[in-house]
């Protein structure tokens, strides 16, 4: 794709990545053996529904913890395994771990838990994605309803393959959220042409609810936006209680972020004694 190609191209000559160019090559490397060295693992963040205050979702984020470069940030290396195809593998790994660690629940009882997994744009346009999830989906015997797959507006290009894709996975029956939602283009456009389930509001946005007007403005407008289409709705990046108390106001269904708790493990989110359901 140009705009791929544009990227990469921006990557290989701006002056500022000259010094971190090697690194870059290094860092690919290391990714392409974190797999096997088991240096890769799944921490999981509650959702909380904020009319109950029950946690019956979590959604999965990578952590990556290498010898040389210690923790790595997501947002750095995921889009260094989009460019280099790794992708595949990874968001591959993920998924089935998501699916091992659902089995696991299920069998100690918590039978309704949801997950969310993130698929990034090169993942979301592969032939066989929805073929892989039914793989695991029945491996591990998950019902398709415990996982939500989100997708940012970046993969969501207004294309019959998109909307193929989308198609078959609601036929799947995981649910579709869109994430930081709000950031992208045409939010509104893709909201009539593709069959989504849940609006992830961007933490951009959530961050000042109640301080700043505008943005309490926007929210609030989302979370109208997605009851009228008879979406789910949630925020991301709460961590004050102020937030909390706006979004109770306003309607909004969940909520996810440090106030509630960082992303953890799944040993700690046993002994939190959350209400697993
Ligand atoms: P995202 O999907 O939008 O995930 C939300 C990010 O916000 C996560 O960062 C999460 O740890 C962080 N976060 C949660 N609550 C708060 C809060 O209250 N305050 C603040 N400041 N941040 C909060 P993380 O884990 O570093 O992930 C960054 C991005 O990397 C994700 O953004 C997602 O786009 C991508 N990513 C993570 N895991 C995966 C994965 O398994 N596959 C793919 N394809 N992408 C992933
Ligand atoms: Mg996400
Ligand atoms: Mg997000
Ligand atoms: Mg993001």
């Amino acid at each position: 794709e140009v705009k791929e190609k544009g990227r990469a191209h921006y990557r290989f000559y701006h002056t500022h990545m000259k010094s971190s160019f090697p690194n870059y090559i290094i860092m690919e490397s290391h990714l392409r053996k974190a797999i096997e060295k088991g240096e890769l693992y799944v921490h999981y963040q509650p959702q909380v529904n904020l009319s109950t205050g029950a946690i019956d979702s979590f959604e999965a984020l990578i952590r990556w913890n290498n010898r040389k470069f210690g923790f790595v940030s997501p947002a750095q290396f995921i889009p260094l395994a989009e460019e280099t195809g790794l992708i595949h593998q990874i968001g591959e790994w993920v998924l089935e771990q998501v699916c091992i660690q659902l089995q696991k629940w299920r069998g100690k009882g918590y039978r309704s838990v949801r997950m969310a997994i993130n698929i990034s744009p090169k993942q979301f346009l592969q032939e066989q994605l929805v073929e892989t999830i039914n793989f695991y989906l029945s491996t591990y015997m998950i019902p398709p309803s415990c996982i939500e797959i989100e997708i940012t507006e970046g993969a969501m290009q207004d294309t019959q393959q998109t909307l193929k894709m989308l198609k078959k996975l609601k036929d799947l029956g995981v649910f579709i959220s869109v994430d930081d939602f709000g950031t992208g283009y045409s939010s509104l456009h893709y909201l009539k042409r593709f069959p989504i389930d849940v609006l992830k509001i961007d933490q951009s946005f959530v961050k000042e609810i109640g301080m700043n007007h505008k943005d309490s403005a926007i929210t609030t407008t989302i979370i109208h936006l997605a009851h009228s289409l008879g979406l789910e709705v949630i925020a991301e990046g709460v961590e004050r209680e102020g937030q909390v108390d706006f979004l109770k106001k306003a309607n909004c269904q969940k909520a996810q972020g440090y106030f509630f708790s960082k992303p953890i493990g799944p040993k700690e989110i046993e002994q939190q004694q959350f209400v697993l359901m």
